[in-house]
């Protein structure tokens, strides 16, 4: 699907993220220094780098502001603190979205496809179905069970951000950065709300979900529903 650049000096994550990235489908080189990962820009051009913060040689924040001198590249950092400020100066450097540690593979992964998507360097199908549920990209249309379903453009995305990775939990933080952009901040309520209003457009209520469970504490799983 893309070729990643992961910039990361721990040899346990590399081998962790390199091996679930390949599973994906991805390509990936590795490096574990800051000076390396500028070289590896400007010769293998990666689709997408993942940073980490802490390296040995350069301060991570140096090397991604480097790095956008050098490149147009999308970053996604990796870093261990997870405090607003922090945030706000490293999306003002040009970070695209971040991940903070200890993250999971499943997380990363979704913040590239994420990222991909929005840089619109994606070779995803565009019809995506579960059980009778149909979303179709070009068109921006869904049927369920052959019945068109309007949405808004949000109640839209949502659907198709839970249809993509239907089976899995997906966290309200990862749809806030995935359908809203808001790589940091936003409200667990926006997601609520939209989802209440999908429910009702589906034809289904938290009460009684076919598609849309909600994880208690955790977040939302698309699936399709039981055959009567
Ligand atoms: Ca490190």
């Amino acid at each position: 699907m893309a070729q990643v650049l992961l910039v990361e000096d721990d040899a346990a994550i590399r081998s962790a993220l390199t091996r679930a990235l390949r599973e994906q489908g991805h390509s990936v080189a590795s490096v574990g220094a800051g000076m390396a990962a500028l070289a590896a820009v400007v010769e293998q051009k990666p689709d997408v780098v993942l940073l980490d913060l802490g390296l040995p040689d350069i301060d991570g924040a140096d090397v991604l502001s480097m790095l956008r001198a050098i490149s147009d590249v999308p970053v996604i950092v990796a870093t261990a603190r997870d405090d607003e400020s922090e945030m706000v100066r490293l999306l003002d450097l040009g970070a695209d979205d971040y991940v903070i540690k200890p993250f999971t593979a499943t997380q990363v992964t979704a913040r590239i496809r994420a990222v991909l998507r929005r840089m619109g360097r994606t070779d995803e199908d565009p019809v995506v179905t579960v059980g009778g549920l149909c979303i179709d990209t070009r068109s921006y249309e869904v049927t369920v069970d052959g019945r068109p379903v309007e949405l808004a453009r949000k109640e839209f995305e949502l659907l198709l951000a839970l249809a993509r990775r239907a089976g899995e939990v997906v966290t309200k933080r990862d749809l806030l950065a995935e359908v809203w952009q808001l790589a940091w901040g936003g409200s667990d309520r926006t997601v609520d709300v939209h989802l209440s209003w999908l429910r009702r457009k589906l034809g289904e209520s938290a009460r009684e979900p076919r598609y849309l469970h909600s994880v208690r504490g955790v977040g939302v799983r698309l699936v399709a529903p039981e055959a009567p």
